[in-house]
């Protein structure tokens, strides 16, 4: 009988397998998308963890978002090792910060700032600088790339000459921007995002004690998308490191797609020349896509401008990648008439593909910008099609889903002292428990905040059904809270049953079987603000990380304008080019459809992160209340891009903040 070792090794291919067990001394994988790379470095951990190589405590994995971390913390706990760490950068910082502040700094850690515009807007009045929206996001950006980049106000100007004139402003006021910025923040005993990350290594480099500690902590580190590692992030796993070997990277050049916030994949591809005794290790089979899938994705890369000098053209040449898969559907092109079309017809094929047997949740719909995910809400709404707009990361850190744990743990203790013996099933109690709190079976009609909401309660609900048909009878109301308290420690979320809507950014690392890339048109994708060739390039990167995310099947859509009945002056999206076949399908909606569509679109009533009925116009406008932050959706890394900055950060910090060890 097979080993656990050998049963771990078992689903890997002789690449793969090579680096699940070349448990010691730096190792790259450098592959496409789909190839196993996730896979390999989550079964070389387990592989590690089981043969008594690693112990699970001193191993840190690394990846870039907190959706990718908590899938890989799955993957781990799939293969019998979850008490390892998978985590992002930040997370695993802000950790460490808050665990030797006292020690090396005393004192409490600062607070987070979540308003970063705001402070940026201060900075630059003072200076009676221009403070309007798209200086003060231009300011912001530039700030961000200036802390990844570990400058400071007193070198920028001079290591910054590149840059030209950022937000049009000279360097030396740019510069003074960023001091005065700096000075406000310290003045209110605030940090930021970059902070997080600038003081831990700052503290790693010079209190040895600190440093020792971490190092005697974490043996071994693995990295997974290294391409878009930043040189912040970068020195500090060097820190992490302290000159030791043990290190182990993935990742493809063809998928770096978070330049603007600094990220490079110089690192990736540097990393045989820093590590000339590395074991490098190519992967080129694609494991996930049909070889309809894949030759879109390979013909896409093949079209790219060649790569730039300096890189060692032996790992920057594209991979072609080589399907494993059998045949599939051929991808489907669609041109639609406006945007309430096309998301008219995405949701009827979606409805064709659930009728067909595919899971809601195996089904994705993948846009530029967040603010495209408002059509496909109604579209699906109207279809009676239950989605998710957020990252099943975040499930915990959601206000219903702890309120309803809070009161499910009430109830466990009444219920204990009174109703010992004549007490209903557990899924009835969870039941009862969450019709207290505004539940019920039926979804409720529109989307939004409500939508969500139900969502959340739907999957504890679905959750309490699994379990006690898995765990038997005697599972009681009392094991459920812990069993979700623990799951909430470990971020393991419930999958909320229904489509995913998300931005092509989050999207990386990611797999469905059903994938709808909307929105492919010229202004869109490219984006209008990629105005160069490099910021082009990165465009059909993130078009390439779209593309394979697919398992099976896979639409590619665009509309000719905006509105209804509007003026037809968008373009297809020159990356269609040379992928599109002779024909394109039209989409349409019937006339009736997007008439009704049309006659039940009203504006928002209630803010769509708190529930709570908006009084304004101005509020109505962005379905936002002016007390609530901006919703997940908002806050991945475009946010940044659109002003959104001190939101982007304040969204994601719950999830690291209710992160604990076991
Ligand atoms: P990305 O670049 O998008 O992050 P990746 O290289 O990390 O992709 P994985 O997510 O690890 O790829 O794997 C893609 C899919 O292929 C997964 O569903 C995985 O389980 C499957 N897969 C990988 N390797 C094998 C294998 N040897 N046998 C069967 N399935 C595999
Ligand atoms: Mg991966």
């Amino acid at each position: 009988e097979a080993t656990l070792e050998e049963r771990i090794l078992a689903g890997l291919d002789d690449e793969q397998r090579l680096v699940a067990t070349t448990l010691n001394g730096p190792v790259c994988v450098l592959a496409g998308a789909g190839t196993g790379k996730t896979r390999a470095i989550t079964h070389r951990i387990a592989y590690g963890v089981h043969s008594g190589v690693y112990n699970p405590q001193r191993l840190l994995a690394v990846t870039f978002t907190a959706r990718a971390a908590a899938e890989m913390r799955t993957r781990l706990r799939d293969l019998g090792v979850g008490s390892v760490q998978a985590r992002t950068f930040h997370a695993a910082a802000l950790r460490q910060l808050q665990f030797f502040w006292p020690q090396a700094v005393g004192g409490e850690l600062p607070n987070l700032l979540e308003h970063k515009a705001a402070t940026i807007t201060e900075a630059a009045r003072r200076l009676r600088l221009n403070t309007d929206r798209a200086t003060v996001r231009d300011l912001a950006a530039e700030i961000e790339w200036a802390k990844v980049s570990m400058l400071t106000p007193e070198n920028y100007a001079q290591q910054a000459q590149h840059r030209g004139s950022p937000a049009g402003f000279d360097l030396v006021t740019m510069a003074r921007v960023f001091q005065s910025y700096e000075d406000l923040k310290t003045d209110r005993n605030f940090i930021d995002f970059e902070d997080v990350l600038l003081i831990t290594v700052g503290i790693l480099q010079e209190d040895p004690r600190v440093a020792a500690a971490v190092r005697e902590q974490y043996r071994h580190f693995v990295v997974d998308e290294y391409q878009d590692v930043s040189p912040l992030q970068q020195r500090l796993l060097d820190l992490w490191l302290g000159g030791r070997d043990e290190l182990c990277v993935v990742g493809d050049a063809s998928q770096t797609i978070y330049s603007f916030t600094g990220a490079s994949s110089r690192h990736l591809l540097d990393f045989g020349r820093r590590y000339p005794q590395a074991e490098l290790i190519k992967l080129v089979r694609d494991y996930r896509s049909t070889p309809q899938v894949v030759q879109l994705a390979n013909k896409l890369l093949a079209a790219r401008r060649p790569a730039g000098a300096g890189a060692d053209a032996a790992w920057s040449q594209p991979l072609q990648l080589i399907a494993q898969r059998s045949e599939g559907p051929a991808p489907s092109f669609v041109e639609c008439a406006d945007d309430e079309a096309e998301a008219a017809t995405v949701a009827a094929r979606i409805r064709e593909l659930i009728d067909s047997g595919v899971q809601p949740a195996e089904m994705a719909v993948l846009f530029r910008t967040n603010g495209q995910s408002e059509a496909y809400e109604q579209a699906l709404s109207a279809a009676g099609i239950g989605y998710q707009l957020r990252g099943g990361e975040r499930f915990f850190a959601r206000k219903e889903v702890r309120d309803a744990i809070l009161s499910l743990r009430a109830a466990s203790r009444v219920d204990n002292t009174y109703h010992e013996g004549q007490s209903p099933t557990l899924p009835q109690q969870v039941r009862d428990v969450l019709a207290s709190l505004g539940y019920s079976e039926q979804a409720p009609n529109g989307g939004g905040a409500v939508r969500e909401r139900w969502e959340s309660l739907a999957a504890l609900v679905a959750l309490a059904d699994e379990l006690s048909g898995s765990r038997g009878a005697a599972f009681a109301l009392p094991d459920f809270v812990s069993e979700l308290q623990e799951r909430a420690a470990a971020q393991h979320a419930p999958t909320v049953q229904g489509v995913t809507l998300a931005s092509l950014h989050s999207a990386k690392g990611l797999e469905w079987d059903a994938v709808f890339l909307v929105g492919l048109s010229e202004g869109l994708m490219p984006i209008s603000f990629a105005d160069d060739a490099e910021g082009v390039d990165e465009e059909r990167r993130l078009l390439y990380v779209g593309i394979t995310r697919a398992r099976e099947y896979l639409s590619l859509s665009w509309s000719l304008s905006r509105t209804p009945g509007g003026r037809a002056n968008r373009k297809p999206s020159r990356f269609l080019d040379g992928l599109r076949p002779g024909s394109t399908e039209t989409g349409r909606s019937s006339a009736t459809r997007s008439a009704a569509a049309r006659a039940t679109r009203k504006p928002p009533a209630v803010c769509r992160v708190c529930g709570s009925a908006l009084s304004t116009g101005a509020e109505r406008k962005i379905g936002r209340c002016s007390n609530c932050p901006a919703s997940y959706e908002e806050a991945t890394f475009e946010a940044l891009r659109e002003w959104r900055l001190e939101e982007a950060r304040s969204a994601q910090l719950p999830a690291f903040m209710i992160f604990t060890d076991a």
